[in-house]
């Protein structure tokens, strides 16, 4: 600190924004990244596997989700260090990218930082390891490839999709009922799929949920379910051959601007404005029906004059539906969203062959379904569960069976899962770390280790003894040149995971390794790090 004087000798004092700070350098930041890194790995490693722990998070408004997708304990984890926001963001990457594997690139990324420590220690330059590691997970990612298999099915053949999905929803909390979400997850990607240009628009797919029902009332509707119901208790509940008028106006004379007034002062000025506003409703109303609508869609409410006229005129309505559900409702039934009363004309309706409104057990909550839609590729998972974060973390697992599902039909390569892909990358990233004589050689190998991580937790987790079950399903591995052992997380019996059919995606393998080689290599290069200081 000092003081100094301005030119009219007003003393200041300057903080030299320097010490301030508190700075790492060298070996030291490069420490403290990888602790970082490290810990948000650690966190994650008991959770990977079928056999994976949950954890139960608590919101700062007391909301508590308890789940065991990698990406969303991240998401939901308050973290503030920045390393540890980069293990953050690779989780994102992840899920975003592919949509499964999110704990097993945090895993993995976690065990590569590790290894660099060691070989940092050792005295090997930081520019050298990453070097390696790029090398070694190019090896890996080729490596990939080659112990990939074609995997066919067909629109008629969908089994072996289920199969995969499977694996997916095995390690989730919904894995008592994995079979019949796996079915559901298939049919609504093959639904929305369009088969000839390997394409899958998940957008296509609403996944909706409410409260109430078993897990196994769980259903796929070939339409689109809407939460919300018809605006008055008379108007009918089955609708068929429904021509929709989809309005972004509100059903309601416009109302005066606040700059405007309007004086009523007798009882007549009132009736010619009362009469005023019924013939407005009613010009509404006999709008949508001159076009033919039989069902109108408001995303605004109207209120209870215009809700009991639109009763009386046997026009049936819907009034506030979100804007997101308006465009689905649109794309399904081939209608467009019309903004203001004018514009509607009978080719911008839409065409459903049935909407009804279907109630729930007891309570009074109903739900809104629009099936047999003109465009009939848009559908709905709607998922019952016993409570909020039931519903919650189904959905979030349905999520990573319809990404699975959507990789296949993009690319049906699969790879082993239960730690045999990683094993047997491991094997031909340490046998190629022999062909390499520089320095290199020392982080491909810790590479080459660092992958053995994915089949250790799975090990862990399950409660089999790590190290051992580890040597004895490598020294299989090559013995039988087989690189399908993997780790019996379920003890079925056999640990070739192609008997125990335990997939995963090719490409989904693959970018976890590139992936998590890429954000260690981004933490090995930060030499020096300058953050504000506590005081
Ligand atoms: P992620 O979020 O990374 O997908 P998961 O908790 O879903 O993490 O665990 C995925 C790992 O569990 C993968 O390595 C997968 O191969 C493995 N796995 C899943 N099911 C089985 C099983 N039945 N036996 C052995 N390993 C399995």
């Amino acid at each position: 600190m000092a003081l100094a004087f301005d030119e009219f000798g007003r003393p200041f004092i300057i903080i030299r924004e320097q010490e301030k700070k508190t700075r790492l350098r060298g070996l030291d930041a490069q420490k403290a990244n990888n602790a970082s890194g490290k810990a948000v790995s650690r966190i994650l490693r008991t959770s990977l596997g079928p056999k994976g722990m949950d954890k139960m998070l608590q919101s700062p408004d007391g909301d508590v989700t308890i789940t065991n997708d990698g990406a969303t304990i991240l998401e939901q984890m308050d973290v503030d260090n920045q390393i540890a926001k980069l293990m953050v963001e690779l989780s994102r990457s992840q899920d975003y990218e592919i949509g499964d594997g999110t704990t097993g690139v945090v895993v993995m990324a976690g065990a590569l930082l590790e290894q660099a420590e060691k070989l940092l220690e050792r005295g090997i330059h930081p520019i050298r390891v990453a070097e390696g590691y790029e090398m070694a997970s190019r090896i890996a990612f080729d490596h990939l490839e080659r112990i990939s298999q074609k995997f066919e099915f067909s629109a008629d053949n969908i089994e072996p999709l289920v199969q995969t999905c499977m694996t997916t929803l095995s390690s989730k909390i919904v894995n008592r009922f994995k079979r019949a979400l796996a079915e559901i997850a298939v049919k609504a990607v093959l639904a929305v799929a369009d088969l000839e240009r390997k394409d899958v628009n998940l957008d296509l797919i609403k996944v909706e949920g409410k409260v109430g029902g078993k897990l196994e009332d769980t259903e796929l509707i070939y339409g689109i379910v809407v939460d919300k119901d018809m605006s008055h208790p008379q108007m009918p509940k089955r609708i068929e051959d429904a021509k929709i008028a989809i309005l972004t106006c509100p059903f309601e004379p416009p109302k005066p601007k606040t700059k405007h007034k309007v004086d009523i002062d007798t009882v007549e000025k009132f009736q010619t404005l009362r009469e005023q506003e019924q013939k407005y409703f009613d010009e509404m109303v006999q709008k949508c029906k001159d076009v033919g609508a039989t069902l109108v869609i408001c995303q605004w409410g109207f209120d209870d004059e215009a809700n009991h006229l639109l009763m009386h005129r046997n026009l049936p309505a819907v009034r506030w539906v979100g804007g997101v559900e308006l465009e689905l409702i649109a794309i399904a039934t081939g209608g467009r969203i019309v903004p203001r009363f004018q514009e509607l004309s009978p080719e911008k309706l839409g065409k459903a062959g049935l909407v009804r409104e279907k109630s729930f057990g007891t309570t009074k909550d109903r739900m809104l379904y629009i099936e047999q839609c003109a465009n009939s590729r848009a559908v709905t998972i709607f998922i019952r569960g016993g409570n909020k974060m039931m519903i919650e973390e189904t959905k979030r697992s349905l999520h990573d069976a319809l990404c699975v599902a959507r990789n296949l039909i993009r690319n049906n390569s699969i790879v082993y899962g239960g730690g045999s892909a990683e094993i047997s990358c491991s094997i031909a990233v340490e046998t190629a770390a022999d062909r390499h004589p520089g320095v290199e050689q020392y982080a491909i190998r810790s590479f080459a280790d660092a992958l053995d991580a994915v089949p250790l937790a799975l090990a862990e987790n399950s409660g089999l003894p790590p190290i051992d079950t580890l040597t004895a399903v490598k020294a299989q591995q090559v013995k039988e040149s087989n690189p399908h052992c993997g780790i019996d997380c379920n003890d079925v019996g056999t640990n070739d995971m192609k008997e125990q059919n335990v997939f995963e995606t090719l490409i989904g393998k693959q970018q976890q390794i590139l992936l998590a080689t890429q954000v260690v290599k981004m933490i090995l290069k930060i030499d020096d790090v300058i953050s504000p200081s506590e005081y």
